[in-house]
């Protein structure tokens, strides 16, 4: 029996490092490799975190995150700050305090920095973040990276971004499935799947470094549909990924459902499992160690790193708006100033064994490779 017991360990082992060693996955390979625990589990991680080594070196660049405005024209039935939750004060910050943080990433040598916000397309916002990208291009002496993450916009506020010097974008697709998407969404016709997938071709067609990203561990989703995730970003042939693990708010609609949820460890995990497995289907792209990984596990940027994401985003959002930009419950960060200070940051990247890089934008090479290619 033992002997049987040993076979049936050795072979499965076989059977783990060919589906490893496969050029490319299929669905069913991906679903397997999802559903791994234990030292299965850990055989991919070892994978993923020598592809990693390989194709990015072990350097992590870090992007300082402006949370400009929690004012949000969209009602994403899973995220706190949607505009039907009246629970919370909205705030915008002003061009100084944007210039301040600037300021403030470009003193700790964060090589770029990160504009997220609620979505608005009104023409003061767009002219205003114009106006902002310009500001700290000339600032910083062309020194800081731009990436913006403000939503859906037309073709022409892109390139107006981007003529102002943003040189990459990131836009989560949140649920690749357009039928898990409609259930995750309002139906009331400015949450489209389909607005969605367009955006994210007009951003590639502008020239951006392009990221998607996903919510992992959401209602109604299973491993099939991550699976799909991870095919679409490779289809999509995307530069950077941002994706982690969905946490609950008690604001928003899918709170009700918090009991069909996988429990928060089995997220995280799966988490770990989706950004392995996106760094052994793409292995020149940026990936992020997400905050979300943190509101679940404190470890959880670091082991991130440990197998396979190359960036982080450190807060550097004034602490006065910090609790204010509520997308999920426990969001790390809300209640110091600065939410990452540099020392807790060197902490994450060299217990992780890599090596933080301080003043470079850390480009996608995947961005810089395929359009060698073209
Ligand atoms: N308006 C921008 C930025 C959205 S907020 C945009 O549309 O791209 C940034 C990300 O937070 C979202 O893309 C979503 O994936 C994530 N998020 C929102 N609610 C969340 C939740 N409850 N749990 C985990 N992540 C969440």
């Amino acid at each position: 029996m033992a002997n049987l017991i040993n076979f049936t360990k050795k072979y499965l082992k076989g059977r783990m490092k060919d589906i490893l060693n496969l050029k490319t996955f299929s669905k069913s390979d991906i679903i397997r490799l999802l559903e791994l625990e234990g030292e299965e589990m850990k055989e991919l991680f070892a994978a993923s975190s020598e592809v990693r080594s390989e194709y990015c070196g072990n350097k992590v660049y870090f992007r300082g995150l402006i949370e400009y405005s929690n004012s949000c024209r969209k009602s994403c039935l899973y995220c706190g700050i949607r505009c039907a939750n009246p629970y919370f004060t909205r705030y915008t910050l002003s061009d100084d305090e944007v210039m301040e943080s600037a300021n403030f990433a470009l003193r700790e040598n964060f090589g770029s920095l990160v504009i997220q916000s609620g979505e608005n397309n009104s023409k003061a916002f767009i002219l205003k973040i114009e106006r902002l990208v310009r500001k700290i291009k000339q600032m910083s002496d062309g020194k800081l990276g731009i990436t913006l993450s403000l939503g859906e916009q037309t073709e022409d506020t892109y390139k107006r971004w981007f003529d102002a010097g943003a040189h990459r974008y990131l836009l989560r697709i949140e649920a690749s499935d357009p039928s898990l998407y409609k259930r995750l969404h309002p139906d009331d016709g400015i949450h489209n799947y389909a607005d969605r997938i367009r955006a994210l071709e007009l951003l590639k067609k502008t020239g951006y470094q392009l990221g998607t990203g996903v919510m992992i561990g959401l209602p109604f989703q299973n491993t099939g549909h991550l699976a799909d995730d991870l095919l679409f970003m490779k289809n999509f042939d995307i530069d950077m990924c941002g994706m982690g693990p969905y946490v609950e708010h008690r604001h928003t609609p899918l709170y009700s459902l918090s009991n069909q949820l996988p429990a928060l460890n089995e997220r995280i995990n799966l988490s770990f499992k989706m950004i392995a497995l996106l760094r052994l289907m793409m292995k020149d792209i940026n990936i992020a160690s997400t905050t979300a990984l943190q509101a679940i596990d404190p470890e959880g940027r670091t082991f991130a790193l440990k197998i396979g994401a190359n960036i982080l985003m450190p807060n550097i959002t004034p602490s006065m708006y910090r609790d204010q930009y509520n997308l999920y419950e426990n969001k790390p960060g809300t209640d110091e100033s600065p939410a990452d200070s540099k020392e807790s940051l060197m902490k994450i990247v060299l217990d992780a064994g890599c090596e933080p890089v301080f003043d470079e934008w850390g480009d996608s090479k995947h961005y810089k490779n395929r359009n060698e290619h073209v």
